[in-house]
Order: C-alpha cells, then structure tokens, then sequence
C-alpha cells in the first residue's frame, strides 16, 4: 500500500492521477488516491459478519483523533447534509430555539434544517466572505436563550473558518448545545471537539477524507446524549440510537455502503502513516501558498485574511471578469477544475479547494493555468512572481 513518509511534507507521493484524468481543485469532492481507488473495486464483504465489524471499529476509532474526541464516531451512509440533519433531529425538539450562524451557504442549510423539522430559528448572518464573533452570538444568546447553537467551521462557500473554540465557549455559557458542521475542514484542519465542549460534529467523505462522495460522519457528545433522550423531532433512517446501539455489535443498522467503508479504513492508514500533524502542516501550506500567490497575481482574497481557510480559497474576479467565464477556461485549456460562486456570488468570485490528496505540486499547477488563463482573457499578470511566492511559502513552512 502506498502510504505518506513521517514527519515531512511530501504531498507529491499522494497524488496519483494519470495525466489525461481532470485535477479537481474544487472543495470536494477531491482526488482520490490510489489505495482508495483499488479498495473501492474489491468484491463486496457481508456487512454482518466479523471482517465488516473490524473495519468499521478500525474507522471509527482511526476518526477520533480528527474529531479530536473520545466520543464514539457514527458512520452513515448518506451525503453530509444527511449527517446534518441526523446532528440535528437526534437532539433537539420542534420549538426549540435555535441560533443558526449564517456565515453562507452551509451556515444557511443547517438553519434550514432545524426550521424544517419545527425549531424557532433566530439567525446570526453574517456579511459573506467573514464569521461571527463571540461577542455578536453573546449578545444575541441573551436574547434569545438558546437551547442549541448552530455553526460551520469552515464555510466552504466564501472561504473563512471560523474559531469554533471561542464561539462554543459562549454557547455553553449560555447552556446551549453546539452543533457543528465541519464538512469541508474535518481532516484538513484541526478539530478539538472534547477540548472545546462542541456536543454535536458533522463531517462527510469526500473532502479532506480522500473519498468520493457517500459517507456521512457524527460524534456527539454525553451532554447530547442525554439531550437526545427527550429530543422529539422525528425521524427514522438517521435515528443516531439505532446507529449507535448497531455499532457496538460492529455493525450498522441498514446496509451500509460497504465499499466505501473498506476504503475509508485505508484512508485512516494514510493519515496515520503521514501523521495528523504533517497532514495539516501540509493544508496550511497549501492555504498559504495559494493566498501568496494569487496575491502576487494582483488579484484580492474574498475572505477576512485573519479567517482565511487552509482547505479553500475564495478570490475575488477582476472587475471585468465574470468568474464562470475564468473556471471554464481553465477546465477546457488546462484539465483543471476550480469552483465559481454559489447564489448571490455566481460570476464575482471563485474558489481554489486545496484539500485531501493534494499538495505544493498541485498548487503550481493550477496556479500556472490560472496565470495561463487570466492572459488569456486579457488580465495581465505575472506568473514569475505567483510562483515566486509559492517558492518563498515552501521554503518557510
Ligand atoms: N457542509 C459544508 C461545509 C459543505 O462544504 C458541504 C458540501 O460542499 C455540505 C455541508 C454538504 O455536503 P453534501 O453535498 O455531501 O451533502
């Protein structure tokens, strides 16, 4: 098996793509690298028998260290947004008040939830592109005494990860539960669920996990647990006791996608072979690297650089520059796909995702077709000096 060298950068050994394969550099879902690859062509394994039971326990265990918890880790077979709403039906109750931070269009989705399923949702939005502060969600908690508060930590749609640490702390002050999604940064970026007193974490397969789409992940903690006893929103398929009361016989309670878990134990071999520390050692790198250098392109980060994210950077079009326009010309020319803007920021930003399987070799890459592009379109740029900046980030990171 193919695996990371301790204790250094060495993206460049992750990624395996041949060179006729489209690079993705969008937020997920993200390359896959080759254990993952052959690990999902295997025969299937019967999902009630005791090699099914090992795997599960060796992903289970192998996530807590992202999650950064001794909680148990449930694993779902459903998009992320099917761990969502399971983070949000297991423990709370149709009329409850809930604080959902707005900070996009992730922030948005899991407001949405709870008000699907009947909570009374007051939102702290957020202008696109920062987050919330402590102080803004304290002064709105005393308002509203929450029974729970709702935040991403990195909102993958304009670019910022917030301190979810400090905005817990004030939640619990408050006596609310903190439910967080952390889709696109699980894996990538630190996550400290114990540390912080967050009761509720949401994650999916197919970002910073190497996966393709299809797996949904929660952690809860006591306190939610004790919440989900009384917790009335209906539901069924994601009901976490069903799940959870499963997993200690090393199962699941449907018929999971057992491919997908065969594969995801070899991702927790790759993490644990390259160590969690170098793995986001290296997503700062490349965070700071694509900052540098678009900078050096005379192009501006959309996000708050004080939040900018290490698994995506969203940059600002040029004025005359419609962003679609730009993430075309580089799928078509260069066989490299970047994002554009989602709702109101479709055309006026666009996204590089650095997450996963991917490395300093990857960012060159794409930076060069970006350079490659924007002269093409008639932005005058000087790829010298992005990938200047790239040099300087690697020789100090
Ligand atoms: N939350 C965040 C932060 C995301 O980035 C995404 C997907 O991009 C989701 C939730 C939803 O994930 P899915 O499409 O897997 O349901």
């Amino acid at each position: 098996m193919k695996s990371f060298p301790k204790d250094t950068i060495k993206p460049e050994e992750c990624s395996t793509l041949s060179s006729n394969e489209t690079l993705l550099m969008i937020p997920g879902p993200t390359n896959l690298p080759d254990p993952v690859r052959e690990a999902l062509s295997q025969p299937s394994i019967y999902h009630r028998g005791d090699q099914f039971a090992q795997l599960l326990e060796v992903c289970s265990e192998g996530l807590k260290p992202l999650f950064g918890t001794e909680n148990e880790v449930l694993i779902l077979t459903s998009s992320s947004t099917g761990a969502m709403e399971a983070g949000i039906v297991n423990f709370l109750s149709p009329g409850d008040r809930v604080i959902a931070i707005n900070t996009g269009k992730f922030g948005e989705r899991l407001g949405d939830i709870a008000t699907a399923f009947g909570a009374e949702v007051s939102w702290l939005t957020v202008e696109p592109g920062r987050v919330a502060t402590p102080m803004v969600l304290d002064a709105l908690a005393d308002e509203v005494k929450p029974q729970a508060v709702l935040l991403v930590q990195n909102e993958t749609s304009t670019g910022v990860c917030q301190d979810v640490g400090a905005l817990a702390q004030v939640a619990n002050d408050h006596g609310a539960l903190v439910i967080v999604d952390a889709v696109s940064s699980l894996g990538g970026i630190p996550f400290e669920m114990d540390k912080w007193s967050v009761d509720v974490v949401m994650a999916g397969s197919q970002k910073a996990l190497m996966l393709p789409p299809g797996l949904g992940f929660v952690a809860a903690s006591p306190r939610a647990w004790q919440a989900a006893q009384s917790a009335q929103m209906p539901r069924y398929y994601f009901d976490l006791r069903a799940a959870s009361q499963s997993a200690g016989k090393g199962q699941t309670p449907y018929t999971p996608n057992i491919n997908m878990i065969v594969a995801l134990a070899e991702v927790v071999a790759l993490i644990q072979a390259e160590g969690l520390p170098n793995v986001y050692r290296r997503h700062h790198q490349m965070g700071e690297a694509t900052r540098a250098a678009v900078q050096a392109l005379g192009l501006r980060l959309f996000a708050d650089p004080e939040y900018a994210s290490d698994v995506v950077t969203a940059i600002q079009s040029p004025d005359e520059l419609d962003s679609t326009q730009l993430v075309k010309q580089i799928r078509d020319k260069h066989n490299i796909l970047i994002s554009g803007g989602q709702g109101e920021l479709k055309g006026k930003i666009f996204r590089i995702g650095h997450l996963g399987c991917a490395g300093i070799r990857e960012i060159r890459r794409t930076i060069k077709a970006l350079a490659e592009s924007l002269l093409d379109l008639g932005y005058q740029c000087s790829l010298d000096a992005a990938l200047e900046a790239i040099e300087e980030i690697v020789a100090n990171t």
